[in-house]
C-alpha cells in the first residue's frame, strides 16, 4: 500500500496560505502541513502601515481572507512553530522543540524581515514595521506622541508618514538618497513623492543620513542627522527595506543569494519550491529578480503549488514558468500609486497625457517597455501591464495611450 504523501509549507502568510490551498486546487490529495512562527492567525500585511495605523481598521479586521479556506482544504496548521533547518538528503524540516517533519515536497514561503539600522539602541519609541505585533506597538506609541521621524523614504516609510499625518502628528522623513524611492524610480520621479508629502505638511529631508538617536530614561528624545541637525522625536520608525528570511536555510545546501535561488518554475531543488518575498527566481522577461509585492506572493504561491504537484505526479507538462508581471500598489493621502513591471535600471521615462484623471509615466530599457507607474490611474496601469507582458516597445506604449478616448475630469469612475 502506498503511504500518504506530505507537503510542508513553511511560512503562514499570504504566500504560504495560497500555496497550501493551491496544492488542493492542483489536485494534491496527500497531507498538507502549514508551519508558521507567528502566534496570530494568518493576517494581511498591507493594512499594517495604512488602516491599522490610522485606526480605521482594528486587528480583527485584517485577517487573511484566503485563510478561511484552510479548514475545508484539510490543511494542518502548525502556528507558533518555527522551522529551524532543512535537511534535503533526508527530506525533513526541523522545527523548534526538536521536532522533525518528513516531507515529499516543500514550499518555502518565509517572506522577509525588516532591515534594522545598525547601532540603534533598543528603547521605547524606536520601531520597525513588518509584523502585526510591530504595528500594534507602533500604533500604541503614536497615540499620545507629538512628533515622528521616519527613517527611510521607501513605500512603507512613506505610508507611515501619511498615516502619522492623518493622526495629526508632526512628521519628518529622512532619506539618505537624493529623493524618496530614488534607488528604484530615480530622482525625478522620486521628487513627485517629496511634493506629495510636503503638500500634506511632512518635512521631507533628502541626501542626509542618521548619525544616531538620543534616548533618555528609556524614552526617545531626538534623531540626530549627520549634517548636525537634531530632530525632536517621540517616535522613530526605521523603514529601510527588508531582507529575505533565509537564515533557517543556511545549512541546507540550497543556493542563497538575496533570497532562495530558484529557476523559472520557482524550483530550488527537486521537490523544493519557493514563493513570495523569499523567492529569487528567473523571470522570463526580467531575469533573476526578487519581488516584495503582495500580488506576486499570491501568484507565486499558485504557481509553486501547481509546479510541485506536477513534479510529484511526474507530469512535467503541467508545470509552467512564473511569468506574471510584478504589480504593486501603495495608498498615500487618497492617491492610489500603482506600479507594474520591473524597472530596475530603466534608461528612459515618458510622461503620458492620460486624457483622463490621474497621471502616468512609462519606463523603458533599451527601447522596451519595462514599467508603468500611475497616480490614481488604474486603467492606465492595467493596460500597460498587458503591453509589458506582450514585450511592447516604449514607443508603442506611448502611442497606445495617445489613442485612448478623452474622459473629462470628474467623469471617470
Ligand atoms: C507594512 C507593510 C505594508 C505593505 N503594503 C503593501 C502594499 O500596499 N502593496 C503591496 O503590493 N505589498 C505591500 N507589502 C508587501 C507584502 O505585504 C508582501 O510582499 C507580502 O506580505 C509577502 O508575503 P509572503 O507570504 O511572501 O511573506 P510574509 O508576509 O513576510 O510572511 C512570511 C511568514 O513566514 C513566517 N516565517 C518566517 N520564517 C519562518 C520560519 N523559519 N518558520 C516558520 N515561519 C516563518 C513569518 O513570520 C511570516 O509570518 C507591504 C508589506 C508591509 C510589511
Amino acid at each position: 500500500m502506498e503511504s500518504v504523501r506530505r507537503v510542508v509549507v513553511v511560512g503562514a502568510s499570504v504566500a504560504g496560505v495560497a500555496a497550501a490551498t493551491g496544492l488542493r486546487s492542483a489536485g494534491f490529495d496527500g497531507e498538507v502541513v502549514l508551519v508558521g512562527d507567528e502566534e496570530h492567525a494568518p493576517y494581511d500585511r498591507p493594512p499594517l502601515s495604512k488602516q491599522l495605523l490610522c485606526g480605521t481598521s482594528e486587528v480583527a479586521d485584517i485577517g487573511l481572507a484566503s485563510a478561511k479556506a484552510l479548514p475545508s482544504a484539510s490543511v494542518v496548521q502548525r502556528l507558533g512553530r518555527r522551522a529551524t533547518a532543512l535537511d534535503i538528503e533526508h527530506r525533513t524540516v526541523e522545527l523548534d522543540r526538536r521536532e522533525e517533519l518528513p516531507f515529499d515536497g516543500i514550499v518555502v514561503a518565509t517572506g522577509s524581515v525588516a532591515r534594522q539600522l545598525p547601532g540603534l539602541p533598543e528603547g521605547r519609541g524606536i520601531h520597525v514595521l513588518r509584523t502585526l505585533d510591530d504595528a500594534v506597538a507602533l500604533r500604541t506609541d503614536l497615540v499620545g506622541a507629538r512628533s515622528v521621524v521616519v527613517i527611510g523614504a521607501g513605500f512603507i516609510g512613506l505610508e507611515v508618514a501619511c498615516s502619522a499625518r492623518s493622526l495629526g502628528l508632526d512628521v519628518t522623513v529622512v532619506e539618505s538618497a537624493s529623493a524618496p524611492l530614488a534607488r528604484v524610480l530615480g530622482a525625478d520621479i522620486g521628487a513627485r513623492f517629496t511634493d506629495l508629502h510636503r503638500a500634506h505638511g511632512v518635512d521631507v529631508r533628502c541626501g542626509v543620513g542618521v548619525a544616531g538617536v538620543r534616548v533618555v530614561d528609556d524614552r526617545l528624545r531626538s534623531v540626530d542627522l549627520d549634517d548636525g541637525t537634531s530632530l525632536a522625536a517621540d517616535v522613530a520608525v526605521v523603514g529601510i527595506g527588508a531582507l529575505p528570511a533565509t537564515d533557517w536555510l543556511s545549512t541546507s545546501g540550497l543556493k542563497l543569494s538575496d533570497g532562495l535561488v530558484c529557476d523559472e518554475l520557482l524550483r530550488a531543488a527537486p521537490g523544493i519550491y519557493a514563493a513570495g518575498d523569499v523567492a529569487r527566481w528567473v523571470h522570463p522577461l526580467f531575469g533573476s529578480i526578487r519581488v516584495e509585492h503582495w500580488m506576486t506572493a499570491v501568484e507565486h504561491a499558485r504557481g509553486a503549488a501547481r509546479n510541485l504537484v506536477a513534479e510529484l505526479n511526474e507530469d512535467p507538462g503541467s508545470a509552467a514558468p512564473m511569468a506574471q508581471i510584478p504589480y504593486f500598489w501603495s495608498d498615500q493621502y487618497g492617491v492610489k500609486v500603482q506600479m507594474a513591471g520591473w524597472v530596475d535600471g530603466y534608461d528612459e521615462a515618458a510622461e503620458v497625457d492620460l486624457h483622463q484623471p490621474g497621471a502616468g509615466v512609462l519606463l523603458g530599457r533599451e527601447g522596451r517597455l519595462v514599467g508603468a507607474l500611475g497616480w490614481s490611474a488604474p486603467a492606465f496601469v492595467a493596460r500597460q501591464k498587458r503591453l509589458i507582458a506582450g514585450r511592447a516597445s516604449l514607443t508603442e506604449a506611448v502611442d497606445s495611450e495617445a489613442q485612448q478616448p478623452k474622459i473629462k475630469e470628474g467623469a471617470a469612475s
